[in-house]
């Protein structure tokens, strides 16, 4: 194929068995037809009934986005602040919320749900994410026009008005309105959905909300977290749903293959590295170490997490630390390369592990490790453009993986299998005694991290809906984790 023995099948289905649009042109989004030619994961089909409703939904996009008739209607219905009830068009605007890991999420989720109520997703998109996405959907956009009529998106948080969970704490609606008079019902809500929420605006999740808020032609929202899963615990969503995705693990492998390609500009910066690193080597091993500052992790724990994991699950070849026969020729057949692809915003994990695989001879006479790291930014700074391209691009570096390992509770991780359909090797964040430095994930689904404990069907508190409903899990990397299974 001429990229090296961990390059391009050109025979791959650039389409991906009919989840992307053909209508696109290739050379505004290098990504979106090359991605595949890069990643070893994604062996996982669409369901035609997801590619059948994806096509319905672009045609609604088109339709019903920036700039159309109907747009414009639906916004002089927005700034009259009268209300309509639904209109033949009917939006829901996502708010950009934590690091790059967590936006996916949170757009992910939101346009499952714009799926299911048949709304149009649009995003609101911050100068820090300026030209980092392809656009998703053919012949239109999906981004929030410069003129649009509310500014302040920072606003829509704890204390604003409009809040969903608010106006139902207050009395001001009720889910029984699902039946109300147009007239009752606001133009507008802002559903506050990030873990620092309320009871009140977690009945979102239910099913009797979800007929009253289909209603409203407008929903502003915010999130941190992957909420799928909790879509499925809704009735009239789950007939729908199985049809989607038979393979209920999938779901958030397809919508984040579907909905996210990264700029020309990431993907050069992709390429470029790829390239120069990683096309030659026999295997590529990610290994993604997010250390969160509020729950920091000593520099030598996590190390030997980090190794324990690579040689107990036979991910990396031993150093003999104690050895002091020199190394023997290399086999006549050449050396295995594995590429160890660190990613972290610190570099003394890839230091330790480069000084450690060029001082001391391998177990495995027939490999060496080169281990690379592409950036290593200090800290988090979301709010820097330049900054969320080295992220984003790293995500998807990590996804052309033959092997990932991640983090626990990292999102910025969940993107990388997600894109690569690969199943990581999670990194545990406290290990106890005895226990494995390292599990394996059951599938590529994303975590839900903090669950309403909520059953709307009883009415009970405290519950764990892992155990209430069998397509459920708790998550391998989070205890109160919930998880498509
Ligand atoms: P999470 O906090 O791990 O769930 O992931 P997020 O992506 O939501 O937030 C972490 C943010 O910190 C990223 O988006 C980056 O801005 C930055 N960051 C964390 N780890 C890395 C890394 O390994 N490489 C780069 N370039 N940035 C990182």
């Amino acid at each position: 194929t001429g990229i090296g023995s961990n390059g391009v099948e050109p025979s791959r289905d650039r389409l991906l068995g009919g989840l992307l649009s053909p209508e696109f042109d290739e050379s505004s989004c290098l990504s979106r037809f090359q991605s595949a030619l890069y990643r070893k994961g994604s062996h996982h089909l669409p369901s035609q009934h997801l590619v059948e409703k994806l096509r319905r939904y672009e045609a609604l996009h088109k339709k019903c986005g920036p700039g159309t008739a109907l747009y414009n209607k639906s916004i002089e219905q927005l700034k009259s602040n009268q209300s309509t009830g639904t209109m033949e068009c009917n939006y829901l605007v996502w708010i950009p919320h934590y690091g790059i890991g967590n936006r996916v999420m949170s757009i992910v989720s939101g346009f499952l749900y714009a799926l299911l109520n048949d709304k149009v997703l649009l995003v609101h998109v911050p100068d820090d994410m300026d030209d980092l996405l392809c656009e998703p959907f053919p012949g239109t956009t999906w981004a929030v026009p410069k003129d649009f009529p509310v500014k302040d998106f920072h606003k829509f948080d704890r204390d604003a008005p409009m809040r969903y969970g608010a106006l139902l704490r207050d009395k001001v609606i009720s889910n029984d309105m699902r039946s109300a008079t147009n007239a009752a019902l606001p133009a507008y809500v802002y559903l506050h959905l990030p873990w620092y929420n309320s009871e009140w605006d977690r009945l979102f999740y239910c099913g009797e909300a979800q007929q009253m808020v289909r209603r409203i032609p407008w929903l502003f929202f915010r999130t941190d977290e992957y909420f799928a899963p909790l879509l499925f615990l809704v009735d009239e969503y789950s007939e729908e749903l199985q049809r989607l995705f038979p393979e209920k693990t999938t779901v958030f492998h397809h919508l984040v293959r579907y909905l996210f390609h990264p700029s020309n500009t990431v993907w050069g910066h992709v390429m470029r590295y790829y390239h120069a690193y990683l096309a030659r080597a026999d295997e590529i091993v990610g290994i993604q170490v997010r250390i969160f500052p509020l729950v920091p992790i000593p520099f030598e724990t996590m190390l030997n997490q980090i190794m324990n994991c690579a040689l107990n699950e036979r991910i990396l070849p031993r150093p003999l630390e104690f050895e002091e026969k020199p190394q023997s020729a290399p086999p006549r057949n050449g050396l295995k390369v594995k590429a160890v692809l660190v990613t972290n915003l610190n570099g003394s994990y890839h230091d330790r592990l480069r000084d450690m695989y060029y001082e001391y001879p391998l177990e495995a006479r027939d490999e060496v490790v080169a281990v690379y790291q592409p950036s290593h930014e200090q800290a988090q700074h979301t709010d820097e453009r330049g900054h969320n391209v080295k992220a984003l691009a790293e995500m998807v570096l990590l996804s052309f993986s033959d092997v990932l390992v991640t983090t626990a509770k990292s999102t910025f991780g969940y993107v990388a299998q997600g894109l690569g359909g690969l199943r990581p090797w999670i990194l545990l964040r406290k290990p106890e005694d005895g226990e494995p430095a390292c599990v394996r994930a059951a599938s590529t689904e994303a975590c839900l991290h903090e669950p309403p404990k909520y059953d709307c069907k009883t009415g009970k508190r405290g519950v764990d809906m892992s155990a209430a409903v069998p397509f459920l899990r708790r998550c391998e990397d989070v205890a109160d984790g919930l998880k498509l299974f």
